[in-house]
């Protein structure tokens, strides 16, 4: 897979607007202009969690190694069951979890087994010891049992010299406990991604220091930290750079110079775009997007040398929204996960009713409730302004309105994406 240039990417577009350019073109832009990182490192199996494998994993045993009972009864042979009527076997003895049983099943003989022993040799099916009458060494099985019932068969889970698992997984607790069931200690995963990221503005402050009349904290830095520390990134925090052409400059070639991906916040308004705009062509190549979209609509992006740069907006929920949206996909993809890396879309019926004018997709923040008859709608949370970070506080869901929907009545579906688990 190679990524193509910004140039490139954008001409493929026939309908191409950065005045007013649609969600999902810009999602396709980003996606055609980045590729996996080079570099790969073996872990071990517990710090493999939340990295992309970077190599497929060919299972070298069956999983399970031997048939084995999947409930605790009688193993048998199922050629010694009448088909219409009870039978009457003897029991010769018992198969434990964890060992093999010794005998061998002659005619109508079973074995007591516990659930996760090796089936004995000659037996084929399990009758759950709950249907079973016992008398002595005797059983009466009931009729209507079927062959290979209640039997796990060596390999059912994982297949020797099959692949297990495929480079571009991320590994989640299911791939750690599944190359631990292969007994792997370690493994090979991507190296982990490199992201610098500082905010901008002449008005922010960081935390601990006081504030001045007009001046505010600096949340998105923050907020950056907190997304990208969760998709398992190793990030840089520059802190505060203000708005002036040489800090901004220099705070970008070092950036540029020590991370894959460089990703600030503010300054790519209408009105503060201007000397950004002239340094970012000056050191690289990066366009400017008023994206059809709310919150979020300013953005930059485009690479400055090789690191890929993203210019998010300065609003705190609009950094939210647009690293959900546009970033987190295509840093999934410099992970080197493969396949689809989309958030799903749910649709649920909503409680509210909704303003919204075709010709912008609109992420607003909603709580998904469940109600008296057990089914799950969606309520807006209060007030939708981009700088209420309130509501992504309040928010488990975007409410997802598409860009040539209208307004929404209450009972509608609507489409919404959950941001539990978000990685
Ligand atoms: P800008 O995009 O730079 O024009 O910023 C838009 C709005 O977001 C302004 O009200 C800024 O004060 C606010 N803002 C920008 N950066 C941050 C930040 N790092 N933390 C909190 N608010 C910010
Ligand atoms: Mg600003």
């Amino acid at each position: 897979m190679t990524s193509k240039t910004l140039a490139d990417a954008i001409s493929c577009l026939d309908d191409y607007d950065p005045e007013a350019l649609r969600v999902d073109r810009a999602c396709q832009i980003i996606n055609e202009c980045v590729e996996p990182v080079s570099g790969i490192e073996k872990v071990a199996l517990r710090a493999a969690l939340g990295r992309v494998l970077a190599e497929d994993v060919v299972s070298t045993v069956d999983v399970p190694g031997r048939d084995n009972s999947a409930m605790d009864g009688y193993a048998l042979r199922f050629a010694d069951l009448h088909p219409a009527a009870e039978s009457n076997l003897r029991v010769v003895g018992t198969a434990f979890a964890g060992r093999q049983y010794d005998g061998k099943l002659a005619a109508e003989e079973c074995v007591r087994i516990m659930t996760g022993a090796v089936m004995p040799p000659g037996a084929d099916t399990v009758v759950i010891q709950e249907v079973v009458k016992v008398d002595g060494d005797r059983i009466a099985v009931p009729a209507g049992q079927q062959l290979g019932q209640n039997r796990r068969l060596a390999g059912e889970d994982l297949k020797r010299g099959h692949p297990a698992l495929l480079r571009g997984v991320l590994v989640r607790p299911a791939e750690l406990g599944l190359l631990a069931s292969l007994g792997m200690v370690e493994v090979a995963v991507h190296r982990r991604l490199r992201v610098a990221f500082f905010s901008t503005g002449d008005e922010l402050v960081s935390t601990g220091a006081a504030l001045d009349a007009g001046q505010v904290y600096d949340s998105n830095r923050y907020t950056l930290y907190g997304m990208l520390t969760r998709l398992g990134c190793d990030v840089l925090d520059m802190g505060v750079v203000r708005d002036d052409p040489q800090s901004l400059e220099a705070a970008l070639a070092t950036a540029a110079q020590n991370a894959d991906v460089v990703i600030t916040s503010g300054g790519v308004s209408v009105g503060e775009a201007d000397f950004i705009r002239e340094l970012l062509a000056r050191l690289g190549d990066v366009v400017f997007w008023k994206i059809a979209m709310r919150p979020g609509r300013p953005m930059a992006f485009g690479r400055i040398g090789n690191t890929h740069f993203f210019g998010l907006p300065g609003n705190p929920v609009a950094v939210m929204v647009t690293f959900y949206q546009f970033v987190r996909g295509a840093l999934l993809s410099m992970m080197g996960c493969r396949g689809d890396v989309e958030l799903p879309l749910l649709r649920v019926p909503c409680l509210d009713q909704v303003r919204k004018r075709p010709g912008r997709t609109e992420y607003q923040r909603g709580v998904l409730i469940r109600g008296n008859d057990g089914n799950w709608s969606v309520r807006l949370t209060g007030a939708q302004g981009s700088g209420i970070l309130r509501s992504m506080s309040e928010a488990n869901c975007f409410v997802v309105l598409h860009h040539d929907q209208g307004a929404v009545n209450p009972g509608d579906l609507v489409s919404v994406q959950l941001m539990d688990g978000l990685v």
